[in-house]
């Protein structure tokens, strides 16, 4: 039985306020051990810790800096096989899958070692009379992250990546329910040279969530998790004068238009929906065929499809997926299934019955299918966040278009086509952040940027990217004049470069 406490200056320290939460092995209903849910106290220590330790890592060198980053992505490359499969334990995802989870992430820490040239500022020689302009950018001191369940590697990893190697201390509040690999990351920071309490850990819930929210000495905030949650983090935050960037829940569309490559279709919109157990934030949820040809052709190749699904135990490296994430996640998602059938629409594919034989205390479901799905259903407008997919039928391109844009999410989409006319029209038209043409998760590689639109995020800066530096640094433009002009006295009338 594994205790976790917090990391803090390098080490793991015991929480104070005695609460705790058991850690699952959802592929078998298992407890594998307990997290601390921190206090108040327990962050401000991390804080304290942290603002001792930034200022001298801000003072070392870009370049030094990021040589942590570079020892980081080796030691992680070594433990890679130990590292997925703990991570598919805690959270229920496969081990290949947990290994693309860590993948992700590390591209971005590899983004992250361009810090010495992301960090570059602006310079304008001679912007007046013996006068130059220019600017810098600096870190903003203690900053944190608060990040979900279901990708325990790749977005702490995203947060963690640009912000340290921007010159800032990090504070990682992890999600509660796979803890390990946050925490395992820390530790490899520290073996790959950064400095004691440059990256902190401080597990917990709601408490220590709002004492991140609260504390004057974090500057900044990015948060990923459920709507509601982002929409409370950054009002809260902002409200207390930090930054934050809240990236938050998704319905994701693919349009299926009467032309494209339905063998390619159906493959996408297989792993797209079903991977992970749809518990990811670009899973698609929402097929809209278009055309009642097109739509006919669709739902019968993907019956027998989504029925020959194989779902296994986590450490079955053939399974197209595994368990949810808890006995609760299951439970709401199975409930949408059941309220689906309530609201009219046509459940073709029932995966509710199904246990893994052997696993009989593990929260497994198959997938789910459904035909005939209208946009004034809940589980068309809620996130179900489960291997449940919906077929919503659309008469015209223009009407299948329709449903993203007025969708209260906006974070994913994608269509599906061999007419080029069409993917344009599309891409500059829907109002969604994130878009693919024959691409059905179209997360940006790590040198753009990612974040959804409307009630996916909040705030102005995506994630990753140049957006990360620009989030996690600040900017100072300096404006100077040598060597003349203050002797020759005062000046009343504001400076203009006339
Ligand atoms: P969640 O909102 O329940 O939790 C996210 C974080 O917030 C966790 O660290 C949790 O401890 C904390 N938290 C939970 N309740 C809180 C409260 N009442 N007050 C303060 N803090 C609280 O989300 P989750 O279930 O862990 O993750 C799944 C959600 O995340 C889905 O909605 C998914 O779409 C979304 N997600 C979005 C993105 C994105 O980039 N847009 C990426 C991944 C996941």
């Amino acid at each position: 039985m594994q205790e976790l406490g917090h990391f803090i200056g390098g080490e793991h320290v015991a929480a104070t306020g005695g609460r705790s939460q058991d850690v699952m092995q959802p592929m078998d209903g298992t407890v594998r051990g307990k997290v601390a849910l921190g206090s108040k106290d327990d962050l401000r220590k991390a804080v304290e810790n942290a603002k001792a330790a930034q200022p001298a890592w801000a003072a070392t060198n870009p370049q030094r800096r990021v040589r942590v980053l570079m020892k980081f992505l080796d030691l992680v490359q070594q433990e890679m096989d130990s590292l997925a499969e703990l991570l598919a334990r805690e959270h229920g995802k496969t081990i290949p899958d947990a290994k693309g989870d860590i993948q992700r992430g590390l591209e971005v820490v590899e983004v992250s070692i361009g810090a010495p040239h992301m960090m570059k500022g602006e310079f304008t020689d001679g912007a007046g009379p013996g006068i130059d302009v220019y600017s810098m950018r600096q870190p903003l001191g203690v900053v944190a992250g608060i990040t979900p369940f279901n990708f325990p590697a790749m977005i702490p990893l995203w947060k963690i990546g640009p912000a340290i190697a921007a010159g800032n201390a990090f504070i990682l509040k992890p999600s509660e329910r796979d803890p390990g690999v946050p925490m395992r990351i820390a530790e490899l920071f520290v073996e790959a040279g950064l400095p004691k309490g440059i990256l902190n850990v401080v597990n917990g819930d709601k408490e220590v969530v709002d004492a991140i929210l609260d504390d004057p000495d974090i500057k900044a905030i990015g948060f990923v998790g459920s709507t509601p949650i982002a929409q409370y983090i950054y009002s809260r935050a902002t409200a207390n004068g930090k930054r934050a960037q809240c990236f938050g829940g998704a319905k994701n569309h693919m349009i299926i238009m009467p032309d494209a490559d339905m063998d390619q279709t159906v493959d996408a919109l297989i792993g797209a929906g079903y991977g992970s157990a749809g518990e990811r934030c670009m899973a698609v949820s929402v097929a809209v065929p278009v055309g009642k040809e097109t739509a006919d052709r669709l739902v019968e190749r993907l019956i027998p499809r989504v029925e020959g699904l194989k779902v296994g135990p986590s450490t079955d490296a053939s399974a197209d997926f595994g368990p949810l994430v808890t006995k609760q996640a299951l439970e709401r998602v199975k409930g949408y299934v059941d309220l689906g059938i309530k609201e009219g629409a046509k459940l073709v594919v029932d995966g509710r019955g199904f246990t893994m034989q052997g696993y009989e205390d593990g929260y497994y479901m198959g997938g789910c299918l459904f035909d005939n799905v209208t946009s004034d259903m809940r589980i068309y407008k809620e996130e179900i966040f489960g291997p449940v997919l919906s077929v919503i039928r659309a008469n015209t391109y223009e009407e299948a278009l329709k449903l993203p844009n007025e969708h209260e999410y906006g974070n994913g989409v994608a269509i599906f086509t061999r007419d080029g006319d069409a993917a344009r029209d599309f891409a500059a038209r829907v109002e969604v952040g994130m878009v693919g043409v024959n691409v059905p998760i179209p997360v940006p590689i790590a040198y753009y940027t990612f974040g959804g639109w409307k009630g996916s995020a909040f705030g102005d800066l995506n994630q990753h990217g140049p957006d990360a530096f620009r989030f996690y640094t600040k900017t100072k433009t300096v404006t100077s004049r040598w060597p003349s002009g203050v002797k020759d006295g005062a000046e009343f009338v504001i400076p203009t470069m006339n």
